[in-house]
């Protein structure tokens, strides 16, 4: 697995083909509590890119992994300094335009590896999907981490709906870039049990509005590396299992 963007030109050419795959890590810059950075979301996801390209890769599969999209809708966190909100139509553009690339280039399967959940971006990621499954007839997976089957896998605190800056994507940082976690912050911030998930159902707008006055739900307090490290593992069996469910598909078309 190589990252496309230090490829030459003539190497891109060479790693193209039906059956390669090209993984778009997707997150956003987007307030994640006093502890974590901004960042927080790219960081996952490119665990979630370089451990799913791995498993990929072990079936015989060619991949790449793509520059990360960084910018994205982020409506619910736009109070906080230093989150960076795209309308949702050019999230939506963006990515579709990114997928025509591939498809002019001959790869022959898109796979998205989201770590960011506001609904605006899901929704314009969503939308994405089924402008390049109907225009572009490229293959394209992308597991939503909060929809089944896919959530079933993933810790009681994120299905509660705390799925912000708490124990589960603490945790990840913690394993991912130590260096980063405000760690005296961290250890002493109290629980936020409020279920954005909730939230967000019942038509609130903001982390404000869904009781997170610190851009943080969950349980931060409790993460650790050791949990982080597991849930990468996770994540990279589900954009695995989500290109072979993709294909499968495919091949019953
Ligand atoms: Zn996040």
């Amino acid at each position: 697995m190589q990252p496309l963007a230090a490829m030459t030109w003539e190497e891109a050419r060479d790693a193209r083909g039906p059956s390669s795959v090209a993984i778009l890590p997707v997150g956003a810059i987007e307030a994640h509590g006093p502890h974590l950075p901004l960042e927080t979301d790219v960081i996952i996801a490119q665990a979630m890119a370089r451990s799913g390209a791995a498993r990929l890769a072990a079936r015989g599969m060619r991949v790449v992994v793509l520059p990360s999209l960084t910018y994205t809708a982020a409506a619910f966190a736009q109070g906080f300094a230093g989150t960076l909100s795209l309308r949702p139509e050019t999230v939506t553009a963006t990515v579709l335009d990114i997928a025509g690339s591939l498809t002019r280039h001959g790869f022959g399967v898109l796979a998205i590896a989201n770590a960011h959940l506001d609904p605006g971006h899901l929704a314009s990621l969503e939308a994405a999907v089924d402008a390049i499954r109907r225009d572009l007839g490229l293959v394209v997976a992308c597991p939503s981490l909060a929809s089944k089957p896919w959530a079933l896998r993933l810790s009681d605190e994120f299905r509660s709906g705390a799925c912000h800056a708490g124990q589960f994507e603490t945790s990840m940082v913690l394993a991912e870039r130590p260096e980063l976690v405000r760690e005296a912050t961290r250890a002493a911030l109290p629980p936020n049990p409020a279920s954005l998930s909730r939230a967000i159902r019942d038509g609130k707008q903001s982390f404000e509005e869904a009781g997170g006055p610190l851009a943080y739900f969950g349980f931060p307090s409790q993460a650790t590396a050791e949990e982080g490290r597991k849930t990468v593992e996770v994540l990279g069996a589900i954009l695995d299992e989500a290109v072979q469910a993709e294909l499968s598909v495919g091949r019953g078309r």
